[in-house]
């Protein structure tokens, strides 16, 4: 039942002479669950309707399954690609209770009326609002409204479910909540599933594959893993979050040591030199750019023997199971979201430890901010390692970090032997 899409090239120019999408590609497996990642006005919406065929194509071809659904001379209309959607806004009948809205997903599928309401109701206690079956929209939450929405989409059994950012008028509370049933209803479906969002915690959470667009062009593609660990360009490392930058200048690249490098961080006056490892080629002497994940920062000692920055506290922000830190480095570079079991307090100064699998260096240095940074192809792409610390400062009042569960800070903890906190 599960649909392939292949996706082709895809353009599509809006009259008013802007490209919304550059020469997609991209394919998804029967049965997946892609998200696509952007930022607003990076051309989500729009391949999502000429998914649906919602808008017609300027270029390129779209094929749902064996049918080619789009190309330069076809256009099916929506009713005939085999799909169901999720919006934003939940777009629910007013005129019609929850049942009615549900059960006309089903009139397409010529089934009987009483027959057609029954299956509605099954499928409206299936995410849980079979004792609101006859409430009007008008009547619902905005969560229940997005579960009706939701039994709609399903209960028409395509073999491809569309979702628009539907979670994003939802509160926190209830947004995770949301998450996890999308999740687990979409994939018992058995459908294949693209999913827009502009939230990269809710992405990862969710995808099987995630696809980051950037002004109308699919920049990366791949496990959420993948393009956490390995960020193909600036654009892409900033979306999917950062804990801060630091321009740098590269100090010295041993041939033979495998792609490693120092790295030495411009403003000098309150850092220490920074030993690290690239991938990739970058130019002596050069300036560049060091992106850095809150998954690759700890907390140190001042005074201990390893490399590390030093900055100071100028926020601490308890998060139930520790604390997040905002670090100045002198120079005004902010780091932040520095997770640490240990509060230290505002005004304090503190190192900072930065690990090897979430450090990546891209060439570039202090002028190229975050609009302005172009467009860097793989072959710039460098993954930094910081020199490993020849063991502890026994000195330091150090003590085992027993490492991070929540999402942004997943990924980091294979490589990291020791996590020391203040
Ligand atoms: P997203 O969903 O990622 O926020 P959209 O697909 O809505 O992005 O928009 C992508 C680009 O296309 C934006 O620059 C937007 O202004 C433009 N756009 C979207 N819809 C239309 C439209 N109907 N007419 C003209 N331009 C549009
Ligand atoms: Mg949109």
């Amino acid at each position: 039942m599960a649909e392939r899409i292949t996706i082709e090239r895809l353009v599509k120019n809006y009259t008013s002479g802007s490209r919304a999408l550059d020469e997609v590609s991209l394919e998804v497996e029967p049965g997946a669950f892609l998200v696509l990642l952007g930022p607003s006005g990076s051309g989500k919406t729009t391949l999502l309707r000429c998914l649906a065929g919602i808008e017609r194509i300027t270029a390129g071809r779209i094929d749902i399954g064996e049918a080619t659904v789009a190309d330069g001379s076809a256009h099916l209309p929506p009713e005939r690609r085999d799909l169901s959607m999720v919006f934003q806004d939940y777009a629910l009948w007013p005129h019609l209770s929850a049942r009615d809205n549900v059960a006309f997903a089903l009139k397409r599928r010529k089934i009987a009326r009483p027959e057609a309401r029954k299956i509605a109701e099954t499928m409206l206690e299936r995410v849980g609002l079979g004792r609101l079956a006859s409430r009007y929209p008008t009547e619902l939450s905005g969560g229940e409204q997005q579960r009706v929405a939701l039994a709609r989409a399903l209960v028409a059994d395509t073999g491809l479910v569309l979702c628009d950012e539907p979670l994003s008028n939802l509160d926190a509370d209830l947004r995770e909540r949301m998450r996890i049933e999308i999740s687990s209803l979409v994939r018992q479906a058995g459908a294949t599933t693209i999913y827009i969002t502009h939230d990269q915690a809710e992405a990862f959470a969710l995808a099987d594959r995630v696809g980051v667009l950037e002004k109308g062009r699919l920049v990366q593609l791949g496990a959420p893993e993948d393009v956490y660990a390995r960020p193909q360009s600036p654009f892409v490392a900033r979306f999917t979050g950062l804990a801060g930058e630091l321009a740098v200048r590269v100090r010295a690249l041993p041939a033979s040591a495998g792609g490693r490098v120092e790295v030495e961080p411009m403003t000098r006056s309150s850092v220490r030199m920074v030993h690290a490892h690239l991938g990739a080629d970058l130019a002596h002497e050069h300036e560049a750019l060091l992106l850095i994940r809150p998954t690759a920062v700890r907390l140190c000692a001042t005074d201990g023997d390893e490399h590390h920055l030093v900055g100071m506290v100028t926020d601490v922000a308890f998060r139930g199971r520790g604390y997040e830190h905002a670090v100045a480095l002198d120079g005004g570079t902010q780091i932040s979201g520095v997770y640490s079991e240990w509060r230290v307090g505002r005004g304090e100064p503190v190192g900072l430890r930065l690990e090897a699998s979430g450090c990546h260096v891209f060439p570039g240095g202090a002028a190229a901010g975050a609009e302005a940074a172009p467009p860097e192809g793989p072959a710039a792409i460098a993954g930094v390692v910081l020199e490993p610390a020849a063991g502890r400062d026994g000195a330091s009042p150090g003590r085992a970090d027993p490492g991070p569960a929540d999402p942004d800070r997943r990924g980091s903890t294979a490589e990291v032997p020791a996590e020391v906190g203040l």
